[in-house]
């Protein structure tokens, strides 16, 4: 068996990725993993190509350094938030992708316009009010906005995604970028024919069991398979 990657590892292959698919355009963005009572977050203003486990910052859930040499992420305390707020979120995303990012700035809520909205909520992605970035009045706002989602867009600024661990956030930030896509194509041909309650409710429980993240997949047999 291939030994598994540690989370510092696939952080960094997160951001890295992240870069390369134009998910994240030069040092915005910023990735998080739950460690103990803190998290361990990528440093302030870094471009992905320099970065390496060194410089990663480990940070208390209220906000002191805790190991590290280079200051953490300007937004650490919307990380800190959700961590404090959601015990069930193991990593956050950060990204101003650019799909995502262009209906943030129209202040647009993502409505249920296609099944895989499931991966990040039951209802729809929406966006929380305008606060200045790094600040505690946006890290309200986003834990606010999420409620018990796995994604908000932020007003005017990008999108955050949380998972059970990385690759599930990262997995949620994608989905969310592509639905944005969708959205925003929709939007040109007259808006989208949106999923009913009862549609979405059928999707909701399969959701769980799929995916590139998901903690427990159905075998060949099995109801949703
Ligand atoms: P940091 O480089 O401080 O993580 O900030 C990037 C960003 O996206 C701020 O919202
Ligand atoms: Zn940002």
């Amino acid at each position: 068996m291939l030994p598994e990657a540690t989370p510092a590892a696939t952080l960094l292959e997160g951001v890295r990725a992240l870069s390369r698919e134009g998910l994240s355009p030069g040092s915005s963005g910023n990735l998080s993993f739950r460690r103990g009572r803190g998290f361990v977050i990528t440093p302030s203003g870094v471009a992905p190509e320099a970065l390496d486990t060194a410089s990663l910052v480990r940070v208390s859930l209220d906000g002191r350094v805790l190991h590290g040499d280079l200051p953490p992420s300007s937004e650490w305390p919307m990380h800190a938030a959700i961590y404090r707020a959601r015990p069930e979120v193991g990593a956050v995303v950060h990204c101003h992708s650019p799909y995502a990012t262009t209906l943030a700035c129209a202040r647009k809520t993502i409505p249920p316009l296609h099944y895989m909205i499931a991966v990040a909520a039951p209802d729809e992605v929406p966006c929380a009010r305008y606060e200045p970035f790094g600040s505690e009045a946006l890290a309200r706002a986003a834990v606010e906005a999420l409620g018990s989602r796995r994604a908000t867009l932020l007003a005017n600024h990008g999108l955050i995604a949380v998972g059970r661990d990385l690759l599930h956030a990262l997995w949620v930030a994608r989905e969310v970028e592509t639905l944005a896509r969708t959205y925003w194509g929709t939007l040109a041909i007259g808006g989208p024919v949106l999923l009913e309650a009862d549609e979405l409710g059928a999707i909701a429980a399969r959701i769980e069991h799929y995916g590139p993240a998901a903690a427990d997949p159905p075998r060949p047999g099995s109801e949703g398979s």
